[in-house]
């Protein structure tokens, strides 16, 4: 059957941007590499202009500006603000507004990167075409009151390309004449923005795709720690959608989430403060709770396919289960009262989690 595509709805300035950048990036910065090499001023811009540009829309467009996970000073807001903007991925404002109707409407229709919707709209098709009528910027009155964002709101075109390519352009010419304006260009300019598009893409895309669902399974959204090295650690994204105010995607120490430790840096020497953290105590309930509906699933599926397991795998399941249901409520009731519980006993609990849901999933023909 044909592909039947609503020309009357493309975004023809968005197609065309995403598609020359797309050829820039994957035709002509590797000819260009393959012809010249990369000297370190090159390689280093390219780095730095990663890694700011793609912070900006972690740190900032994400998880200040969208989530208010925290308070930033102005250089901070400056910074991610202008940064933010090179990543051609529209103001602080739109993307902010865009993303808190995802979190409001996931795997709904009005959830503008739906992954319901399939792979590829999620992850660029949703870009390519306009939503008619243009849904209102009515869920960002907040971010209306700083002057920064307003200001980045009328101007981010302008400084995306100034900033975003010119800048790396000049600073290429100056390094090496018109050969490293050239590299500036297409290097740290084009091949940059194409990285770091593609990784912010991956997040509605992947992120609602592969991995697993510790916290809940009311969404599409799933950690996985191999998103988490492409995400600049926003692949906790089961974790971010069943607590998107917290700070941190990466919610256990070891977590790769260079986004967090950015930010606990930050505050550490008083750029940004009013860190929010979800208590422990309401992170393991989750868990408990998602464990106990994983369970009652594979148990269910179990006994309608009729597969026969082994009955003191299947009677060990049954005492963790109960154990566990003793541990919810009496965590639950903690919560309530605002009573203290020890950290070895959230530990023993958060353990018997673990292994409650590697119990099962060894019983189940197919492990989810
Ligand atoms: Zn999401
Ligand atoms: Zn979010």
């Amino acid at each position: 059957m044909a592909l039947k595509i609503p020309y009357s709805r493309v975004d023809w300035i968005n197609t065309i941007f995403l598609l020359a950048i797309s050829l820039l990036a994957l035709v002509a910065a590797p000819i260009h590499l393959f012809r010249h090499g990369l000297d370190w001023f090159i390689g280093g811009l390219f780095a730095f202009y990663v890694i700011a540009t793609g912070m900006s829309i972690t740190l900032g467009y994400h998880r200040l500006f969208s989530h208010l996970s925290f308070k930033a000073k102005w250089p901070v807001r400056l910074f991610t603000l202008v940064f933010g903007a090179c990543a051609f991925e529209n103001s602080a404002l739109n993307w902010a507004s865009d993303h808190r109707r995802h979190h409001k409407h996931t795997d709904h229709d009005d959830d503008p990167y739906n992954i319901q919707q399939g792979f590829l709209w999620a992850h660029i098709g949703w870009i390519l075409f306009k939503v008619l009528p243009e849904p209102p910027l009515d869920n960002v009155a907040d971010l209306r009151r700083d002057r920064l964002v307003m200001l980045q709101h009328r101007t981010d075109k302008l400084i995306a390309v100034g900033v975003g390519l010119i800048l790396p352009a000049a600073l290429g010419y100056w390094w090496n004449g018109t050969e490293g304006a050239l590299a500036g260009f297409l290097i740290v300019g084009a091949l940059r923005v194409f990285v770091v598009q593609q990784c912010t893409f991956f997040i509605n895309s992947l992120c609602h795709t592969i991995g697993r669902q510790p916290y809940s399974s009311t969404c599409s959204a799933r950690d996985s720690t191999l998103m988490a090295f492409l995400t600049f650690g926003e692949g906790y994204h089961n974790f971010h959608h069943r607590f998107q105010h917290d700070y941190r995607n990466g919610v256990k120490a070891w977590a790769f989430d260079p986004t967090k430790w950015a930010t606990w840096c930050l505050a550490k020497v008083g750029l940004v403060s009013g860190l929010r953290r979800v208590p422990e105590h309401q992170i393991l309930l989750a868990e408990m709770d998602e464990a106990r509906k994983h369970v009652g699933r594979q148990l269910a599926d179990i006994h309608q396919s009729g597969t026969s397991v082994c009955d003191n795998a299947l009677q060990a399941v049954h005492a963790l289960e109960e154990t566990l249901a003793l541990a919810y409520h009496e965590l639950g009731e903690a919560i309530d009262r605002k009573a203290e519980i020890s950290r070895r006993t959230l530990a023993r609990w958060r353990r018997q989690t673990r292994e409650l849901v590697e119990r099962v999933s060894a019983l189940a023909p197919t492990p989810t």
